[in-house]
């Protein structure tokens, strides 16, 4: 199914996040965790691209079986930082033969060597040339991307950020994905600027529990997102006790959504991290709300 049409209900559904092994020897683990979560039959599932490619036939392998084995409608991420044309146009004709109807179209993350490097004559310098290449492919796929409600961290500022988002979702993008955010103010304000800019497409709000105190940094250091001091006093509180750790951080994401759905966000995505735990709580704590108009 092609999320574009899963996105139009106006109940609060969530959708998973997983992310492929990094080596053959962890497949199993990841199938099990995968399996576990689309038994609870999220919106939909998505199956990042690890980082350079080379894990690609295992997001491809996850993506097709979340689909066909659990039935449950899927998003495979794609890269294309550092991707030659042939790559991309290989992994683009290997998603339509397993029957990918959606697809998450990124540039990727820079490496410190990518940082220093001349990129002048990288054939995909941006996510939008991915989203042009997957148009120009004629394969009929449901295309999303991703933003920034506190803007992306090379952006020089948020109007620049919006200028170049509002061009990748001309380009062809059906829906937006956020990065993680722990204060709901910074995307509401972020969603007044991009539709005052003319952007109209779904924005799919995304959901980080944080379950443990290391976490919190990885977390940090990878998006820049902003911590309120109510969340910081949480990890100041419970971050040497891990079971409350969790149980608080999956209480302030469960706190989070129920915030969005009452200002009328229906879809919400959860970096679920290949967590069935942290993904069955979450869903028990919304049971009376789930699905309910
Ligand atoms: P872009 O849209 O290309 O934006 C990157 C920067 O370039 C921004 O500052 C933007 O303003 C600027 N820019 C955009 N277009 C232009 C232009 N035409 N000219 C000049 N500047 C421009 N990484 C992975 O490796 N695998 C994943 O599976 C993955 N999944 C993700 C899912 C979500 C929802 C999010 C939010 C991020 C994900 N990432 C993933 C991380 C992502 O790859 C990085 O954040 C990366 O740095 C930017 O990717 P992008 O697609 O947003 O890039």
């Amino acid at each position: 199914m092609k999320l574009i049409n899963l996105l139009k209900q106006d109940t609060l559904s969530l959708s998973f996040e997983v992310f492929p092994p990094k080596a053959s020897s962890s497949f199993d683990s990841v199938k099990t965790a995968t399996e576990e979560i689309a038994k609870l039959k999220p919106s939909f599932m998505s199956v990042t691209y690890g980082a350079g490619g080379g894990t690609s036939k295992y997001t491809l392998d996850i993506a097709k079986n979340i689909k066909e084995l659990y039935g449950v409608s899927t998003l495979a991420h794609l890269t294309c930082v550092s991707s030659t044309k042939d790559t991309v146009e290989e992994m683009i004709h290997s998603m339509q033969e397993a029957g990918i109807e959606n697809v998450m179209a990124l540039r990727g993350d820079l490496t410190p060597e990518m940082e220093s490097q001349d990129r002048s004559d990288w054939h995909y310098q941006h996510a939008i040339d991915l989203i042009r290449e997957l148009k120009e492919s004629g394969a009929d796929f449901c295309i999303g991307g991703a933003c920034y409600p506190e803007i992306h961290p090379e952006s020089v500022n948020q109007k620049e950020d919006i200028k170049y988002l509002k061009e990748k979702v001309a380009a062809g993008c059906d829906f937006l994905t956020t990065q993680m955010f722990f204060d709901n103010n910074l995307l509401y304000n972020f969603l007044y600027k991009i539709r005052e800019a003319g952007i109209t497409v779904p924005v799919i709000p995304g959901i980080m529990p944080i379950t443990n105190a290391n976490q919190i940094e990885r977390a940090l250091k990878l998006s820049g997102s902003y911590v309120p001091q109510r969340f910081k006093s949480l990890v100041d509180k419970f971050g040497h006790d891990p079971a409350a750790m969790k149980q608080a951080g999956i209480a302030y994401a469960t706190d989070q959504i129920i915030d969005l759905y009452a200002n009328n966000i229906t879809n919400v995505h959860v970096y679920s991290m290949n967590k069935p735990d942290v993904a069955e709580k979450i869903q028990a704590n919304l049971s009376d709300i789930l699905g309910k108009a």
